[in-house]
């Protein structure tokens, strides 16, 4: 089994487990003495506040935040030791959502959403509404984790399913140095396991991107030059392939927070992110054609705002209540982790924006 490098900051009691304590440090210091400007005037600068939803176009929903990683820097303060898990009942109501929304996009995320218990079930049942594009965000260790989990693959060419998979570097040393040791080795066999039954390979469907991000407290360089070092060097050393590679900023919140407080890097990496400010990345910041729904069941802007449980500002505030119309048009919640989105290039789940 791959040995954790670390603990969930829940596990380890830290106050920053805590979403309040993480939005007090957002909101005070350098942000509270007018160091620098808070995200909402920024945006004000450029007529960008209030930011609103436009239409519905990405549904995406975390079915727990168990897994089998303890990654450095999660967003989700994952790992074995949390037990937060959608119920089937509440699949149950997303499914009725799924069914009736004319989004593009269905994205299940965790946590590694195929340790739910009915992450399979689920995944059967939503892919018959027949969502264009149906994704699964997998940490590929799960696929080798456990025998159960071996068929993965197969499973998820059965129902069509979009694979998009960390990979913070081609090597082995940065790789685990983020992930945990012997994460590396487990992932190659996974994406080799996924390239040969089609995932990845240039003409195929099976569509298998990767997720770069940087591992200390830096920005991502230019995504399409990332890309193409990733190409080269994923395929001399180990034959693998994969479609697109989505660069992603850390977002300072939960264990990247934690993380750059610790090593005393955060308010540098604040003065970075906002140096790097883009307005132009601000109409397109994923939020605003996304929702996300936690494993409670309750609708966030995004997967950031729900580990800081900033709920949307909306009267519909739970999946069994879902109204498109109500919901379309409403102001997103925003603080200083916002920056994250519109520094340079921009980053969604989905990679740059601008
Ligand atoms: S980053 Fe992904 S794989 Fe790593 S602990 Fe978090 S949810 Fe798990
Ligand atoms: S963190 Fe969430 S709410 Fe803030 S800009 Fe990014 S996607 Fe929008």
């Amino acid at each position: 089994m791959t040995k954790l490098k670390t603990q969930s900051l829940h596990k380890r009691e830290s106050q920053l487990a805590n979403a309040k304590r993480q939005l007090e440090i957002l909101s005070n210091g350098i942000f509270q003495n007018g160091e620098l400007p808070t995200f909402k005037d920024k945006i004000a600068e450029s007529s960008q506040f209030p930011l609103k939803a436009r239409k519905l176009e990405i549904l995406q929903i975390n079915v727990g935040y168990m897994c089998n990683q303890v990654c450095e820097h999660c967003h989700v303060d994952a790992g074995p030791d949390r037990q937060e898990i959608m119920t089937k009942e509440t699949m149950q109501q997303c499914l009725e959502v799924i069914k009736k929304t004319e989004a593009h996009t269905l994205d299940l995320t965790g946590g590694a959403p195929e340790m739910n218990p009915n992450f399979r079930w689920f995944v059967e049942e939503a892919a018959k509404a027949g969502i264009k594009d149906f994704i699964v965000r997998s940490n590929l260790t799960i696929i080798k984790a456990n025998k159960k989990y071996a068929d993965l693959p197969e499973f998820f060419k059965k129902h069509n399913v979009h694979v998009v998979s960390s990979m913070p570097h081609w090597t082995r040393g940065k790789t685990d140095k983020q992930r945990g040791d012997g994460v590396f080795d487990k992932s190659i066999e996974a994406l080799k396991d996924l390239n040969a039954i089609g995932y990845g390979m240039p003409d195929s469907d099976l569509r298998l991107d990767l997720v770069y991000n940087p591992s200390g407290a830096f920005l991502p360089g230019d995504q399409a030059s990332m890309e193409k070092d990733f190409k080269k060097a994923l395929l001399e050393d180990f034959g693998i392939r994969f479609h697109n590679l989505f660069a992603i900023t850390n977002l300072p919140i939960s264990r990247f927070l934690d993380y750059l407080i610790a090593s005393e890097n955060y308010e540098d990496y604040m003065y970075n992110l906002v140096e790097a400010y883009n307005p132009a990345a601000v109409a397109n910041v994923m939020c605003t054609n996304t929702l996300s729904v936690s494993w409670d069941g309750y609708l966030y802007d995004c997967d950031f705002n729900q580990m800081l449980e900033l709920p949307v500002n909306s009267n519909i505030k739970h999946i069994s209540d879902y109204n498109e119309a109500l919901l379309e048009g409403r102001n997103i919640v925003i603080s200083q982790h916002c920056y994250g989105c519109t520094a340079g290039a921009g980053s969604s789940c989905q990679g740059t924006v601008a």
